[in-house]
């Protein structure tokens, strides 16, 4: 059976979920995005991701023709019509067909749409054996020009740090903000572990407030582990015990080396472990084994 997408409240074959070429977003970026996950037929934070995504909308000045528990409503239901239990959603809400023109009041109809599928960002060994990052030398979009925490489809900012690190043999790239600091990955937030001391860039660094990375904030301060958010160099990652990644693709996963330095001893670390084991059973529900 063909996977079905959701827009605008009618489902459509994989094949047949089109917008128009004159869609806004297609032509500019114009619009917002969430990408969620589900395990075991539970979304993940689902109220969370639709509260940034009409937050996002509403900071781009787009209204979402409908309201959050029905769009809520909209995305399990679609889940359980492609029978993924375990799947990835991704929630797009378009500016709509316009003219050629920017002018975003000669758009009409956006469109909301809803694609569950399954999605497997880095190889499955990464996960145990560790990433290597480069710094990208393309900076995370300056907040006053468009700011990180807002999730537009407008994604080249990231893509080109992401070219920067593929093109330098690493599935990610660090990117830093304006000032020359520590901001976040292309896809994810990060995290590093100094002497037992949990630290992440705070959320003024310029980045997309991670609802994963939230959760792995939590999930460390309820084992007794100190968090800390503030400004961060490249000098902590470099120097760091451990490093780590957070995303809802993405999960929790450990970053071996950056710029060529091993971090800590160059292998994934024992925090980093036990989040990465702490997550996955509360993503699930379970009780930790
Ligand atoms: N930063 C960026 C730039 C992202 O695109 C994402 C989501 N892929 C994240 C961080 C992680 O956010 P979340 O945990 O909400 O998926």
């Amino acid at each position: 059976m063909s996977l079905k997408v959701w827009i605008n409240g009618t489902l459509f074959d994989k094949a047949e979920a089109r917008v128009s070429v004159y869609d806004h977003g297609l032509l500019y970026g114009d619009g917002v995005f969430e990408g969620l996950r589900s395990y075991g037929g539970k979304v993940f934070r689902l109220e969370d991701h639709i509260h940034r995504l009409y937050a996002s909308a509403r900071s781009i000045h787009l209204e979402i023709p409908m309201a959050r528990d029905e769009l809520g409503e909209a995305v399990v239901s679609t889940l359980k019509v492609n029978n993924l239990a375990d799947g990835y959603i991704r929630l797009v809400v378009t500016r709509g067909a316009g003219s050629l023109g920017l002018d975003p009041r000669k758009t009409s109809d956006p469109q909301v749409i809803i694609i569950t599928d399954s999605i497997s960002l880095y190889p499955a060994e990464l996960y145990e054996h560790g990433l290597k990052i480069v710094t990208a030398g393309t900076i995370r979009n300056h907040p006053a020009a468009l700011n990180p925490r807002v999730k537009s489809l407008n994604y080249l900012n990231n893509i080109l740090a992401k070219i920067e690190g593929t093109n330098a043999g690493c599935l990610e790239a660090l990117m830093l903000n304006h000032q020359g600091h520590v901001a976040e990955c292309t896809g994810d937030n990060i995290f590093v572990v100094m002497h037992g001391v949990v630290h992440t860039p705070s959320v003024d660094s310029g980045i997309l407030e991670g609802i994963t990375r939230q959760a792995v904030i939590d999930l460390a301060r309820d084992t007794g582990l100190t968090v800390v958010e503030r400004t961060m160099d490249r000098h902590d990652v470099y120097t760091a015990d451990e490093c780590f990644l957070t995303g809802t693709a993405a999960e929790v996963i450990p970053v071996i080396e950056c710029d060529a330095r091993p971090i800590g001893d160059g292998r994934p670390g024992p925090v980093t472990k036990d989040l990465h084991h702490r997550f996955h059973s509360l993503v699930r529900g379970e009780p930790l084994a």
